[in-house]
């Protein structure tokens, strides 16, 4: 008999949550009970979150919505299971003690409650890479002062992790892209493609920003952001190779000329299974991987004129005192900007560089930002700037804003 391993699900509605849930429904299957559920979180998808509730019975509920806790306490009258509201509940769920907080909330709107559960002490399995990007260096000091692994869910770095034995001999890193829906299109081409086109991920099943990152290569380059903090590497020996077929997620070069790889299908359950139980390992409900099915697995460089978003990654590492952050935020914005028609999915790319050549020569490139405070200058101050050149696109595509 195993005890129960207590989580906590930050973003529990979106696609990481629910496939977490999918992990824990499997584990808790069988005869052994491996999971208990403290608390599940979400935005304001009131309905999904009640439903989930009353079928995973976590002790507590939070939305971050305030409106809509009287809908919550209404789904959830009589269940015995607590309600909360507001950001500051948030933040509380995040930092009740538990074995595991999954942060899987999107964008910067996750570094708050990732970092409120590693200052309690929880350990953090951590789908909200953006955390990571926008405040790395932060982070990861509260994490190690206080002992807190934060352990990896992004298949890449999840990847890395397992095969991360013996730090002062790896000499460099390589994460892995499918490459997206416009893998094979022209430049020229990539001007003209909408929304629902950059949404529709030929492999991977995801959330919309996630999902249009993933077009632009924008979701690589905050992965390796996020590699070169968690793994302490300079961002010259992390390289990015395309992989279509997404089977070989993350490799560790070893000095002696060893490369180790992890494989597995592309389903997220896995890497969730992974940092979720770690150290142990529980059975998923994830298809086997079949190598002789599949044949053959290709690997090409990255085409840095139709997807410029890795060297603007490299950029940003090489200039530091908040560039990743303000990469980040920027990124936010014109994928906004893009999902509402305001510029064209190659103006996503622009408008990032545009945002973080004004930041580096900006008097806001002070230093490392080691607060929330500091971070959120940042984050405004580049969301300004990439609003202005959001606006300039619409208007030079004649569209009001
Ligand atoms: P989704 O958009 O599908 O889900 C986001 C979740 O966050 C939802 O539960 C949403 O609630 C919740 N949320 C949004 N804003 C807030 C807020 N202010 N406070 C509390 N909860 C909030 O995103 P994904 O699941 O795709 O991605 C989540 C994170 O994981 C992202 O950082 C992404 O980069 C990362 N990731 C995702 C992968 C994937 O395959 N999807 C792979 C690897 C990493 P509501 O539903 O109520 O709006």
């Amino acid at each position: 008999m195993t005890t129960p391993r207590r989580v906590t699900i930050m973003g529990s509605t979106g696609s990481i949550g629910c496939s977490a849930l999918s992990v824990i429904d499997h584990a808790n299957s069988g005869t052994d009970l491996h999971f208990e559920i403290d608390a599940l979180v979400a935005g304001s998808d009131v309905e999904a979150l009640a439903d989930q509730a009353l079928k995973h019975r976590p002790s507590l509920a939070v939305i971050a919505d305030e409106s809509k806790l009287e809908a919550l306490r209404e789904r959830l009258r009589g269940s015995n299971i607590g309600c909360a509201a507001g950001q500051t509940a948030v933040l509380e769920a995040a930092a009740r003690p538990c074995d595991r907080v999954l942060g899987a909330i999107v964008g910067a709107a996750g570094l708050p409650s990732t970092l409120a559960a590693v200052h309690a002490g929880n350990s953090v399995a951590l789908a909200n890479k953006e955390s990571i990007v926008s405040g790395g260096p932060m982070l990861l000091k509260a994490a190690a002062e206080r002992n807190v692994p934060i352990l990896p869910v992004d298949s890449e770095h999840n990847a890395i992790f397992q095969v991360f034995l013996d730090r002062k001999s790896v000499e460099s890193l390589t994460i892995t892209a499918s490459g997206g829906p416009f893998r094979e299109l022209t430049l020229e081409a990539m001007h003209h493609v909408s929304p629902e086109q950059a949404r529709a991920h030929p492999v991977w099943d995801m959330g919309i920003k996630n999902s249009i990152d993933s077009a632009s290569l924008m979701n690589k380059a905050l992965e390796f952001i996020e590699a070169a903090y968690l793994f302490d590497m300079p961002e010259d020996r992390i390289d990015v190779l395309v992989h279509p077929q997404s089977i070989v997620h993350g490799m560790a070069h070893y000095k002696d000329r060893s490369v180790l790889a992890q494989l597995g299908v592309p389903d997220m359950r896995t890497p969730i299974a992974n940092a979720l139980c770690w150290p142990d390992r529980v059975e998923t409900p994830v298809e086997r991987l079949n190598l002789a099915e599949i044949g053959a697995l290709t690997f090409e460089a990255v085409d840095s004129r139709r997807f410029p978003a890795i060297d603007l990654a490299r950029a940003a590492i090489r200039a530091g005192k908040g560039a990743p952050t303000a990469l980040n935020s920027a990124n936010e914005s014109a994928v906004t900007a893009f999902i509402g028609g305001m510029c064209g999915f190659l103006d996503i790319s622009s408008i990032v560089e545009g945002t973080l050549d004004w930041y580096v020569g900006s008097a806001f490139a002070l230093g490392e930002p080691m607060s929330l405070e500091e971070l959120s200058v940042i984050d405004r101050e580049a969301r300004r700037k990439a609003g202005e050149l959001v606006n300039a696109c619409a208007a030079s595509n004649g569209v009001a804003s």
